[in-house]
């Protein structure tokens, strides 16, 4: 079973960390602990320069549009393409939310200001009438089989996604993208984007494993098994979550995308 060390970046954690976000680095640390697995943290904010050698897995977080204007040119300038080179050496990579606006090619700000973006996902997001608040419910077959994923939104802007980009899976219940086309965030290969707050990873454990996994193979250089955890409690979690969701009525969309 795979053992080692990796190196978690956590982007810019004193400004885009809301709703529990950084619960997401404390689960993928806590898991790998738990297999024997050494997961360091290197938290970088404004002036700190990303090296992409140094990243097996990135956490970027969501921010109001005050912090994402603050921290727009400093990404642009000091990290963005470091990112970009690190996913496309096979660096995992979980954004959410205002992370994830920055991640694609621009963000617009209620305000109306537009914030370039590093362009790893070929999306834009564009201010919008309403506020979308609420616990999210999604199907996605990200990992070739059908699954759910829970989380909570909390976002003016919509993104909507370039031609052939694949969104991460299907609202079930929520906003989502954009509250039109019933997708929800963006994957390239092992990037994933967004607006799932909550923490997410806790009640999607599957979700942190598979960013683990990368995150192990990017270091290590070679295929990787993680030895399985007892995840009763964090399925009941998870089980629980959706029931509610569901149970809520919110808006159930269906159909193909
Ligand atoms: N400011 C962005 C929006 O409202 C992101 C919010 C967030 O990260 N929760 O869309």
């Amino acid at each position: 079973m795979a053992s080692g060390k990796i190196r978690l970046v956590h982007l810019y954690p004193d400004l885009m960390s809301v709703y529990g976000d950084r619960g997401n680095v404390l689960t993928l640390w806590r898991r790998a602990e738990w297999r024997g697995i050494e997961l360091e943290v290197k938290e970088l904010t404004l002036g700190d320069t990303l090296d992409p050698a140094e990243a097996d897995v990135i956490f970027f977080g969501g921010g109001q549009d005050r912090e994402q204007a603050v921290v727009s040119p400093d990404f642009l300038r000091q990290k963005g393409e470091a990112v970009r080179e690190a996913v496309e050496d096979g660096a995992a990579l979980l954004s959410v939310c205002g992370g994830y606006q920055l991640l694609g090619q621009s963000y617009t700000t209620v305000e109306g200001q537009e914030l370039p973006g590093a362009g790893l996902f070929d999306v834009r997001s564009v201010p919008g009438p309403q506020r979308h608040i609420g616990n999210v419910l999604i199907e996605t077959d990200l990992d070739g089989q059908r699954r759910t994923l829970v989380g909570f939104e909390n976002h003016s802007g919509r993104t909507f996604l370039g031609p052939g980009v694949r969104p991460l899976g299907r609202t079930v219940v929520g906003a989502g993208n954009n509250g039109e086309d019933g997708t929800e965030g963006a994957v390239i290969k092992t990037a994933i984007g967004c607006y799932l707050h909550g923490s997410l990873l806790p009640k999607n454990p599957w979700l942190a494993d598979r960013l683990l996994a990368a995150a192990l193979r990017h270091r290590l250089r070679e295929p990787v098994t993680l030895e399985p955890l007892d995840d009763r409690l964090e399925e009941e979690a998870h089980q629980a979550v959706a029931a509610r969701i569901r149970g809520a009525g919110g808006r159930v969309k269906s159909g193909a995308w």
